[in-house]
């Protein structure tokens, strides 16, 4: 058996050892000149291989077609994931939340343990981009690369998404998919910096926020919150909690979005007020613009102030009760409209992809292309942050590879 592999990110690291070690001569094509770029900077180069989870808690982290990974998750759940790397020589800590990362804190750990596994798994590695899937009678017989027709019984598409695309993710493999019948769900940005309805955020571009809790509302209705680190910026918000919660905002255009930053989430309402009548007492004769400084960092301070609708030159003992009450509610609740999502390169992950439909969860295979398989982000799944995403390119590479090694398929 004969398989070709189409992209040397973690989905087709992971099918071309499986494929190779199960008996197929099999050759990855990685047009970047080494495999695993974007596997490299995973983590911030640190590398989140996986969720310390149950195979339900992973699947409760897909927000778009879980079943279709019941399978390939059942069969190489984030234990095995786990236990697979331990074995290839990366020792792994698990961190809070259960991400999973090598104890060395080095993304390129886990690069280099797959490229030296596929190696001695005897896979060739040719480092040229693949322009074309070869067909006969609809049946896959190679691909082209190079200027060559290369000949396979079967080939795996795993070519990734369309985010980071200096990463070589430049979502190629749409292309091919397409060409061969393939429905393609339009790919968008997930896990990605959100834009801005307004200017509030120009003014305070830099300034990062830590411990800070965030409520996304859809149309005014609560859908996510999260607490932790996050960052202004020209275009709007950034940083770990909004990349996070950008993935439960799939409705842009059609729905309305705003986020709440609770800037105070260690204090209740009733125990902020107390704290601000106090600073208030502090500052009694000053201006209310200069008597915030204890309670926010001075970036923001205007910023509150007026979406509190307060007159920053009235004196802090003047301010009426019906005002300190607004105060305290912008505190908790300080409001940035969304209009949408940075582009999908400065994603880190795409949504959309091949559809579920037309690919077998068993196998991986195409039902419309026999020989053709998928595997990775190519597919129209993808997941919240945690490992997840690395999870599912793991599980699905690996029963993509397996599958196409087995003759009788
Ligand atoms: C900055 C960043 C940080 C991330 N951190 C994490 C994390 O910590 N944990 C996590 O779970 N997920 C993380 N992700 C997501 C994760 O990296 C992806 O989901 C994962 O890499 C997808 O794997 P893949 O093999 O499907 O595709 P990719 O990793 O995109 O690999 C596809 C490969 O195919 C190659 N290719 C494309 N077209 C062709 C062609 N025509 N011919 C030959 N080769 C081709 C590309 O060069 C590339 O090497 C992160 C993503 C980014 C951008």
């Amino acid at each position: 058996m004969t398989i070709a592999v189409i992209g040397g990110g973690p989905a087709g690291l992971m099918a071309a050892g499986l494929a190779a070690e199960a008996g197929a001569s099999v050759t990855l094509f990685e047009k970047n000149p080494k495999v695993g770029r974007k596997l490299a900077i995973t983590g911030k180069g640190r590398c989140n291989v996986t969720n310390n989870c149950d195979v339900q808690t992973v699947l409760a982290n897909v927000p778009v077609n879980p079943r279709f990974l019941y399978s390939a998750l059942g069969r190489f759940s984030p234990a095995d994931a786990m236990a697979f790397f331990e074995k290839l020589g990366v020792p792994l800590k698990t961190e809070r939340g259960g991400r999973v990362f090598p104890v060395s804190d080095k993304a390129i750990d886990v690069v280099d343990a797959l490229f030296f596994w596929v190696k001695r798994a005897g896979v060739t590695i040719v480092n040229e981009p693949v322009e074309d899937i070869l067909t006969r009678d609809g049946r896959v017989t190679g691909v082209f690369a190079g200027n060559h027709d290369h000949k396979a019984d079967r080939v795996i598409l795993a070519t990734g998404g369309a985010s980071y695309p200096l990463t070589g993710s430049t979502g190629d493999g749409y292309r091919f998919a397409k060409a061969l019948g393939h429905t393609i769900v339009p790919p968008r940005p997930s896990l990605v910096p959100l834009v801005e309805d307004g200017t509030a955020c120009q003014s305070l571009m830099g300034l990062s926020l830590r411990n800070v809790a965030i409520t996304v509302l859809e149309n005014d209705k609560t859908i996510y919150q999260d607490f932790g680190e996050m960052l202004f910026t020209h275009f709007g918000l950034s940083g770990p909690l909004i990349l996070s919660a950008s993935a439960h905002m799939r409705h842009f255009g059609s729905k309305n979005y705003r986020i709440e930053i609770d800037l105070k989430p260690a204090l209740d309402e009733k125990t902020l007020d107390k704290r601000v009548l106090g600073d208030f007492e502090k500052h009694k004769n000053s201006d209310f613009v200069n008597a915030l400084g204890e309670l926010l960092p001075r970036k923001l301070i205007p910023a509150v102030i007026e979406a509190a609708g307060i007159d920053p030159r009235v004196k802090v003992h003047s301010i009426t009760k019906a005002e300190r009450a607004s105060l305290v509610r912008v505190l908790k609740h300080f409001p940035i409209r969304i209009s949408g999502a940075r582009p999908i390169a400065e994603a880190i992950v795409t949504t959309g992809g091949v559809s579920v439909k037309q690919v077998d969860p068993k196998t991986m295979a195409s039902k419309i292309t026999p020989g053709l398989y998928f595997a990775g982000e190519i597919l129209d799944v993808d997941a919240y942050t945690g490992g997840f995403n690395l999870q599912i390119a793991w599980a699905t590479g690996r029963l993509a590879g397996l599958s196409a090694a087995q003759e009788d398929v």
